[in-house]
């Protein structure tokens, strides 16, 4: 089983590291220079839980490739999916299957210009990675995938079965589930709340959820997720969406977390994925007539910040 990483930043690093540890044969695959040269020179350094782990792994500009893969993971930010599966077309045949399980909604159109819907699973992640420089991952905690196939009939969801299979083998914890389409719009609705108000406000979850504004905003950004969802025959339980936002607050253990738009931004000066959370219900909400204006407001300010710092 030859497995590809499109994109082997933060989490590509840990599922690559993950499914070699299990005997996978994984070929990690990245555009960013730095991180290439670190990795062929020393390995992938990994902070594992504490112990200093490397991890031997191929790595590989997208034009190096040759032959093509079994399985395609990726794993880049969503505004570089569609290059980056551009630049690995040559390596994506009529049996390679795909998986994405990038945050944000509306990555379904991107893929398929890639790869026929039988060959494409989807899913969401309960997994947490970082990077701390070129080369070096941060691996703690557990998590979880739950996946299913885009394709109908027995044998795309035969094929998201073995990938999820193949996961849970790799100590990846994957589950087969027939709800992707609202566990992607409940995530995307905690990072709409959560990793925006942290980015623009510059504070960590549990400052957030401690002043007398996080309510409001929660609310009227979760009833928009919902209200946009409701329109794609996805019906949100927006009180528990709301109780699981606010599993983010607390100050002695996840709430002292700063989520990964903040990271992105804030430390690292990189753009955001903003366009495929809050973005994309401003924009769905255009289509379907149903009014986002938190949403579209903060989906504003966090480009405007992203301009202010000249985000790369
Ligand atoms: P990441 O930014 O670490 O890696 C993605 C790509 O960014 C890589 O291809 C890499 O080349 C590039 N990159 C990373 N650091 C860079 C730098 N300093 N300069 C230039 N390029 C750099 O992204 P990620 O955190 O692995 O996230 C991938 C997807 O998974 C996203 O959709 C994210 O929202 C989602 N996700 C991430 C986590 C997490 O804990 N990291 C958890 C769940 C979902």
């Amino acid at each position: 089983m030859k497995i590809g990483i499109a994109g082997a930043g933060a989490l590509g690093s840990r599922f690559g590291y993950m499914l070699s540890e299990a005997g996978y044969d994984v070929t990690l695959i990245d555009m960013w220079d730095e991180h290439i040269a670190a990795i062929r020179e020393n390995g992938l350094i990994i902070d594992w839980e504490g112990e200093e782990r490397v991890a031997r792994l191929p790595i590989f500009y997208p034009h190096e490739l040759e032959g093509t893969f079994d399985l395609v993971c990726c794993f880049t930010k969503a505004m570089g999916l569609d290059a980056m599966l551009s630049a690995i077309e040559h390596t994506i045949s009529e049996n390679t299957s795909l998986l994405c399980l990038l945050n944000g909604i509306g990555h379904r159109d991107t893929i398929l210009k890639h790869v026929p819907v039988s060959n494409f699973i989807i899913g969401n992640t309960m997994w947490t990675a970082g990077l701390t420089g070129p080369g070096h991952a941060h691996l703690i905690g557990s998590g979880s995938v739950s996946l299913e196939n885009v394709g109908e009939g027995e044998a795309a969801k035969a094929r998201a079965i073995e990938v999820a299979r193949l996961l849970s083998d790799a100590g990846l914890n994957a589950q087969y589930s027939a709800d992707v389409k609202y566990t992607t719009y409940r995530k995307a609705a905690l990072n709409g709340v959560v990793n925006t108000m942290c980015t623009l406000l510059e504070c960590n979850m549990a400052s957030f959820g401690a002043t007398s504004s996080a309510e409001p905003i929660l609310q009227q950004i979760v009833n928009e997720f919902a209200d946009v969802a409701a329109h794609e025959g996805v019906e949100l339980d927006r009180d528990e969406v709301m109780a699981n936002v606010r599993t983010t607050f607390p100050a002695d253990t996840i709430g002292k977390h700063y989520p990964s738009m903040y990271q992105d931004l804030v430390r690292n000066n990189r753009r955001t994925e903003v366009d495929y959370i809050n973005g994309a219900i401003s924009r769905k909400g255009k289509q379907y007539g149903v009014p986002t204006p938190f949403c579209d407001l903060v989906t504003l300010l966090v480009h405007a910040k992203e301009e202010i710092r000249d985000a790369a």
